[in-house]
């Protein structure tokens, strides 16, 4: 194996001179971590309160998962989907059953289940609801994230993301995000396919919709023959602390007891913590009514439900519930804005906390452009602490969902403390 650098300093170097700098990180260099904690190559330990934009809910390197991938990749990783493998089908019978779908189509990362999703959708839309081919419309929000592929990015109001990616995909209608009456206008459209939403916009800072807009959206959709499209990708897999947070405050088993076919999307996107951070492993999920407009031909990835993504997956989303990360998540969510929220009584520098689960926000009082909160994570990374600025004056708290409530207690000191000498300093 090849000898990797052993200072900080050495490794930053190696990756601004040979990699593109399409990211900004901390200058932080990991290399180890285990359930919630990290730890750089100079030994120093740290709270992990990305969890990697929510791929490693399970905590860093779950014995289980790293069994499985272990087991798994003794025996065989990739067949491609020319032939089948004994993997797959127990795979897509047990993630079909979970969430409660007839179908699965696996794919790798995040962004391509979204490509999926809105390839499947275009489909359904000329072959099974009969809108004129090369018309459809799919409806998007402001401020959303669904990733960085060409056609994704089409819609994305981020201009840096965007900027000289040209030409772009048309087909696309974005509208506020919150707003039912902007919706139920848009739906008018007879044109309109479906409608892709993020339950919560992770990415854009944690923006948590009033509670009965993603129900509003799935009404709104059966009403208009579109498909409700949600992209759980951060926001499911017990982060938000139900196992969707499509779900709303239901704690229900991922099979769901109640049948709250309510706020059941049409079509699910998972990825990120379906693998628990191991492998990337993403997927779509749906109806036979939806999924029979594929056929063979129609789509497909050489690496999508490969064995190794099989069984990995298998094996995190069992966790999820065995460990009840749902119910954990729920709990410590509670705290942790509880405890923000008093904080905020004694300082000017956040103006709110937000969120839902171990997804949460913290906003600085300070303009966007400013460097306070990129500053604040510099000083908590001092103190042990690993979080990332959103979106300007926003920093994101989402720590691995195995963290436990005196660990939870410890990392609200670091966070209160680092803010508050942050204050007086400056
Ligand atoms: C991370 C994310 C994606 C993209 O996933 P990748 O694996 O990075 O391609 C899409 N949608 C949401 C909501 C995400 O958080």
């Amino acid at each position: 194996m090849v000898e990797l650098e052993s200072s900080s300093q050495a490794a930053i170097e190696l990756e601004n001179r040979y990699g593109a700098h399409n990211y900004h990180p901390l200058p932080v260099v990991l290399s180890r971590g285990e359930g919630v904690y990290v730890w750089d190559v100079e030994g120093k330990k740290y709270y992990d309160f990305l969890s990697a934009y929510s791929a490693v809910n399970q905590g860093h390197c779950h014995p289980r998962i790293i069994n499985a991938l272990r087991s798994q990749a003794e025996k065989l990783t990739l067949t491609s989907r020319a032939f089948y493998s004994n993997v797959l089908g127990q795979y897509e019978k047990y993630i079909t059953t979970y969430f409660g779908f007839d179908k699965v189509l696996p794919m790798n990362t995040g962004a391509e289940a979204v490509e999926t999703a809105l390839k499947i959708c275009r489909k359904w839309g000329y072959e099974k609801k009969g809108v004129p081919e090369n018309k459809g419309q799919i409806i998007v929000f402001d401020q959303n994230f669904h990733g960085r592929t060409t056609t994704i990015i089409s819609f994305s109001g981020d201009m840096t993301a965007k900027k000289n990616f040209g030409p772009f995909t048309h087909g696309f209608n974005k509208i506020a995000y919150n707003d039912t009456e902007a919706l139920q206008e848009a739906l008018q459209n007879e044109h309109v396919v479906g409608v892709l939403v993020e339950p919560i916009q992770g990415e854009a800072g944690v923006n948590v919709p009033n509670e009965d807009f993603i129900h509003n959206v799935a009404r709104l959709c059966k009403e208009y023959n579109a498909l409700f499209i949600a992209d759980e990708i951060q926001t499911g897999i017990a982060r938000t602390g139900s196992m969707l947070a499509v779900c709303g405050n239901c704690t229900c088993s991922s099979k769901c007891e109640r049948q709250s076919t309510y706020v059941r999307p049409d079509v699910l996107i998972l990825g990120k913590a379906l693998s628990g951070g191991v492998y990337p492993v993403s997927a779509v999920l749906a109806d036979d009514t939806v999924m029979e407009v594929i056929t063979p031909g129609t789509h497909g990835s050489t690496f999508g439900g490969n064995p190794l993504a099989g069984a990995v997956a298998m094996e995190a989303l069992q966790v999820v519930l065995d460990e009840r990360l749902m119910e954990n998540a729920r709990k410590l969510g509670e705290l942790f804005r509880k405890r923000m929220d008093d904080f905020i009584k004694t300082t000017d520098l956040i103006s709110m906390v937000r969120g839902k689960g171990l997804l949460n926000a913290i906003v600085i009082n300070d303009h966007p452009d400013s460097s306070t909160a990129w500053d604040i994570c510099m000083s908590l990374k001092d103190n042990g602490l690993l979080a990332k600025p959103t979106h300007g004056n926003i920093i994101r708290f989402a720590p691995p969902l195995v963290m436990t409530e005196d660990e939870l207690h410890e990392c609200c000191d670091i966070i209160e403390r680092t803010i508050a000498d942050f204050e007086k300093r400056s």
